[in-house]
């Protein structure tokens, strides 16, 4: 089969696809001592933080690398050596904090949950008056390994009444679900340049309570993933300390124009949202049944099942929908076979229609039986 040579949409939850200007926003070089660069970098962490309604209290640390190193460098940063931190878990980012936490010698309770349900507020509760000695919660926001919601605004509130320190992975919704620090009390929230911001990965960010980050020289375990001196030397120097992510920042900057060109996060969540509705519909109406209730979906990727059917292996659709022109994700679950789909990037309900009749075609050329 001759295959037309152009980039596939990418239907995964980062690195996505991104638009053309994204793209050319990085056909130049940049010293990392020019001032010019530099601004950029400014002008990147004000918005930042403005999204989250931070500015005041809160500031932004970047961190070169992919999201896991900021998540990595917030728990050594802000959780003391002594600390002690709760983990609702439901589903395989909750158990990579939880696998991180055990790398940084840092005490972690965990609080299980099935992967079909959100993390409960009252459990929470519960937990947070068991055991006065844990000091902070990490809270994954949409849960990426499945597509669920967690009702952080309610978690927020009840880990803000009990005086302890909420730690977000807001990594695949800020930006596309809002996240008000007025309203949603945090002291830190991590995401990354290339989910719903639309960048290209390579650098993390977490908008830190200010106060918090600086109570929090030497609690770090590690120098390149230290944020406090991160923020301190860029303080001092308005430079990154070491080589900053150059060509990221330049493609995030970009990016962020035109986050504000749509109409910010209400236009970005919405149109995520008609995304996922095309694509749930889609599927629905070839027969393939979403992983988690509509309450709890979230607009960023959804697991479907596997049909039950001796011809499916995902391998094979995995390449029947590459050479149609779209890339796919493998599921996460351990006890159902399934795969997501993506609903970020620099897509539209017309692409998710496409890539339904993709999915529809591929299966019916493995001979697994499709309605519609
Ligand atoms: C993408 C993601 C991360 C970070 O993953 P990387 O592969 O390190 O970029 C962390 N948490 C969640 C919820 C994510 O979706």
């Amino acid at each position: 089969m001759y295959v037309i040579d152009r980039d596939p949409l990418l239907l995964t939850p980062g690195p996505l696809t991104t638009s053309l200007r994204t793209k050319q926003a990085m056909l130049h070089d940049w010293g990392s001592w020019d001032a010019a660069f530099n601004r950029m970098t400014a002008e990147v962490c004000s918005q930042l933080v403005a999204i989250a309604h931070g500015a005041g209290n809160h500031v932004c640390v970047p961190l070169q690398g992919s999201g896991t190193f900021s998540v990595e460098a917030t728990l050594g940063t802000l959780v003391p050596r002594d600390g002690k931190v709760l983990v609702p878990n439901n589903g395989a980012y909750c158990a990579r904090i939880l696998k991180l936490l055990t790398y940084l010698g840092r005490q972690a309770v965990e609080l299980p949950f099935a992967e079909d349900q959100p993390a409960d507020p009252q459990a929470i509760e519960a937990a947070l008056m068991a055991d006065p000695t844990i000091t902070h919660v990490a809270q994954v926001h949409c849960e990426t390994g499945t597509g669920i919601m967690n009702p952080l605004a309610d978690i927020a509130r009840v880990v803000a009444r009990h005086g302890r320190s909420l730690i977000i992975d807001a990594m695949s919704s800020f930006a596309a679900i809002d996240i008000d620090v007025r309203t949603t009390p945090f002291d830190a929230l991590i995401a990354s340049s290339g989910k719903c911001l639309e960048g290209v990965p390579g650098m993390g960010f977490v908008i830190i309570r200010q106060s918090k980050l600086e109570a929090s020289a030497g609690n770090c375990h590690s120098l390149a993933m230290d944020l406090y001196d991160q923020w301190t030397y860029m303080q001092k120097t308005s430079q990154w300390r070491f080589t900053p992510s150059t060509h990221v920042v330049a493609a995030l900057h970009e990016a962020l124009a035109q986050f504000h060109e749509e109409g910010g996060l209400p236009a970005r969540g919405g149109r995520y949202a008609a995304n996922c509705a095309a694509l749930t519909d889609g599927m629905r109406g070839i027969g393939l049944k979403s992983f988690l209730s509509p309450s709890v979906q979230s607009p960023i990727i959804v697991t479907f099942r596997a049909p039950e059917h001796p011809g499916y292996n995902f391998k094979t659709l995995y390449q029947g929908v590459r050479d149609r022109g779209f890339i796919l994700y493998p599921g996460k679950l351990t006890q159902v076979e399934t795969f997501r789909v993506g609903c970020i990037g620099a897509l539209m309900p017309i692409d998710m229609r496409h890539v339904v009749q993709a999915v529809a075609d591929t299966l019916r050329d493995m001979g697994v039986p499709v309605l519609a």
